[in-house]
């Protein structure tokens, strides 16, 4: 008996194909992510690399020594200050926009930060205020050595982990990343802010490098990246 000339496919070929596709979209996604993480860790290093020859800018008419945390403004009413994202404006390529200067130093895993909401200084031994608490504004450039971080991806500063102890875990992954007791109206000022990349975050070291760190390393102060808990020791 002649066999009846099929049209279409049978069960067993359309698994076979849904099977196929399954596979080759699980081996490409991950790369179309990596592919996607990696433009985004760029853009980041980039504006940390920024933040650094305006740092150093900054350092050369300043008698080497870096921007405080904060200043009084040289504009406005009495008693406004200037973060350090605006004290260094001048000096940065990419400034523009509001007076405030927070519409600049986007990191592009969290859009909706901007400036010191998005990258964390050293605080307070190498990034500190002027005068408070015996804080002595910013550190020598020249004397914080080469594997010691000023400037990270984070919220506002980061109060090195070696002298104050992170208590709260707050992205759930079993490590201590952020102290409890600075957690205000949901604003992190000490500690991890939930963006990561790749499990890590980008770091702007004192030569002007920008590299990765893992969030294990950041937490633990891994090779002494935080420095020393002194406020004379780089000044
Ligand atoms: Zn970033």
């Amino acid at each position: 008996m002649a066999s009846v000339k099929r049209k279409g496919f049978t069960l067993i070929e359309l698994l076979v194909v849904i099977g196929i596709i399954a596979i080759l979209a699980a081996i490409l996604f991950p790369v179309f992510f990596s592919v996607k993480e990696q433009g985004k860790r760029s853009v980041c290093k980039s504006n940390l690399r920024q933040v650094g020859s305006a740092f150093s800018m900054y350092a050369n008419d300043w008698s080497g020594v870096l921007p405080p945390f904060s200043q009084v403004a040289s504009w406005g009413p009495t008693g406004v200050t200037d973060l350090w994202t605006q004290v260094i404006r001048p000096y940065m390529a990419a400034r523009r926009g509001a007076h405030v200067g927070v519409d600049y130093l986007v990191c592009p895993t969290r859009p909706d930060l901007r400036g010191t909401y998005a990258y964390a200084v050293n605080y307070p031994f190498i990034i500190g205020y002027p005068s408070y608490y015996g804080q002595q504004g910013g550190a020598r450039l020249d004397r914080i050595p080469r594997n010691v971080l000023v400037v990270s991806d984070g919220w506002i500063v980061v109060y090195c982990p070696a002298w104050w102890r992170f208590d709260s875990d707050q992205d759930r992954d079993g490590l201590r990343d952020t102290m409890a007791a600075t957690i205000e109206n949901g604003v992190i000022y000490n500690g991890w802010g939930g963006k990561k990349h790749d499990g890590g975050c980008n770091c702007l070291f004192s030569d002007g490098r920008v590299e990765w760190v893992s969030l294990k390393d950041w937490v633990t102060n891994k090779r002494g990246i935080w420095g020393e808990a002194r406020f004379d020791r780089y000044r």
